[in-house]
């Protein structure tokens, strides 16, 4: 086993090994719930689900945490600081938490449309609202937060190694959307951010609010996360994974109130997908990342619609690496489509041939677990899958279907149950094809093309082969 992974901590590629053997402990920042996720944070939760996968491939037990951010936090100066869920509800005139557990709820299905596993612990920030306290309690005893009239702030100052993970002197830091724009005179410095915002001035009528030390109010945005992991996962955890825009703002947040309240290393291996981008749609070529509040998003339901399988959204995502970005446009989702389903073609084949299993196939498995153990080197992978079935073709020997379904553990193509679905066939339906064969035989064409119009009516196409006749369901 040897398991390379690129660690945003140190700019490399390094060997991966948990902190207790056979056990990784890992945490992936999950959805904000104001609105449904487009297919760009999908492809975030993909990239930490073959990351999973690819864990137990090498034979890991996996702690998968992800919480669910269904406390509202701010907006951007743009949208002049309300706050994402309160203005999510007015917009769908709902209450703030009937909004919440809709897009939840929505969430979960397009997990499951993309046959991404639920985390073992999923925890919602409104549910941990005393562990947050406590954490903060803890930053202020040590003298790592200060508290103003307006909030609780974490004191970068304290923290010195604060930069280190951005590699960014602080006069360039960017403060990026979720970062409050509130003024407030007491506050220190302009990069301190809030652990607790009470709920005074423009935060008065904040819906959702609760008590504390510091009077009535609600959590800032990174505490959650940081409270919620250790919680779940202990003070160090191995793996924690995010968006690329997190290395900025939202995870050196994470790693400096960890890390001062314990006194211990937060995270051993972070981990970021790259976004997926889209043409710029005023016209010129320029990509922008897909979001939010760019107003070009795209979800999972847009494809569904347009007759997509979402799976061939996964395969497009398994096309590129998962730190390279990813362009979206019709045209590689297309292509997608058509490469997923010639392999779920050439699945359904293979299940009904059958055969054993090639001495040429050993090198394919040698190459697939290569590319995983490479950064989940998946463009690789897809070669690898793609090179043995048309080997597989070439020879005319099929037995390789259990090679597939082990490659299929880490893709999560669903390889099985679509072979399986495709050549499922009830008897009356193989009594029609037994005939139309005896028809062949004794070359009493008219019958045999009558049979294959009639299964081709209810969906089923046939295909005759040296190795006989397959049939494959088309709807
Ligand atoms: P949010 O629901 O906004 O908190 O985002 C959920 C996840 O999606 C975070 O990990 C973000 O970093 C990630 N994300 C946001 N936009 C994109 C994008 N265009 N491509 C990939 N990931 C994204
Ligand atoms: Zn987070």
């Amino acid at each position: 086993m040897a398991l390379n992974l690129y660690n945003t901590l140190t700019r490399r590629k390094e060997l991966f090994e948990p902190l207790e053997p056979g056990i990784v402990r890992m945490y992936t920042c999950g959805p904000t719930v104001y609105n449904y996720a487009h297919i760009g944070n999908l492809r975030t939760y993909i990239f930490s689900d073959i990351l999973r996968r690819a864990l137990e491939y090498e034979g890991y037990d996996v702690l998968h945490v992800m919480n669910v951010t269904d406390v509202g936090h701010l907006t951007s100066d743009a949208d002049e600081g309300e706050d994402k869920m309160e203005k999510g509800a007015r917009e769908a005139g709902k209450d703030v938490w009937e909004i919440a557990r809709f897009y939840e709820d929505a969430f979960w299905r397009d997990l499951e449309l993309l046959n991404i596993e639920k985390p073992k612990v999923v925890c919602r920030a409104t549910e941990h609202i005393p562990e947050m306290i406590a954490l903060i309690q803890r930053l202020i005893e040590q003298g790592y937060a200060y508290e103003t009239t307006q909030a609780v702030y974490f004191d970068i100052s304290k923290f010195p190694r604060y930069t280190e993970f951005t590699r960014q002197p602080l006069e360039q830091k960017v403060i990026g959307a979720r970062e409050e724009v509130q003024e407030d005179p007491d506050k220190k410095h302009p990069a301190d951010f809030a652990l607790w915002f009470k709920a005074v001035g423009r935060f008065k009528n904040h819906i959702m609010r609760w008590d504390s030390p510091w009077g009535v109010g609600f959590p800032g945005w990174h505490i959650e996360c940081s409270a919620m992991a250790m919680k779940y996962l202990g003070e160090t955890l191995d793996i924690h994974t995010g968006g690329e825009d997190h290395i900025w703002v939202h995870h050196p947040n994470e790693i400096a109130q960890s890390e001062a309240a314990t006194g211990k290393q937060f995270v051993r291996f972070w981990m970021h997908g790259a976004f997926l981008v889209v043409g710029n749609l005023d016209g010129n070529d320029e990509d922008k990342r897909m979001g939010k509040s760019e107003g070009n998003f795209i979800t999972l339901q847009t494809l569904i619609d347009k007759g997509y399988n979402p799976l061939a959204y996964r395969y497009a995502c398994l096309m590129a690496h998962y730190r390279q970005k990813l362009r979206f446009t019709w045209d590689s989702i297309e292509a997608a489509a058509a490469g997923y389903s010639s392999l779920q073609q050439f699945a359904a084949r293979a299940l009904q041939i059958g055969g054993n299993e090639p001495p040429w196939v050993a090198a394919y498995r040698d190459r697939f677990r290569a590319a995983i153990e490479d950064d989940l080197n998946m463009p690789q992978a897809m070669a690898t899958v793609s090179e043995m079935t048309r080997e597989a073709e070439t020879r005319r020997e099929y037995g390789v279907l259990n090679v597939l379904y082990d490659f299929d553990r880490v893709l999560g193509l669903k390889l099985r149950e679509s072979a399986e679905a495709a050549t499922s066939i009830d008897l009356s339906i193989q009594t029609l094809i037994k005939e139309r064969e005896e028809a062949r035989k004794a070359r009493n064409w008219a019958r045999a093309d009558e049979i294959r119009n009639q299964l081709a009516e209810q969906g089923i196409v046939l295909e005759d082969t040296p190795s006989g006749t397959l049939w494959r369901r088309t709807r």
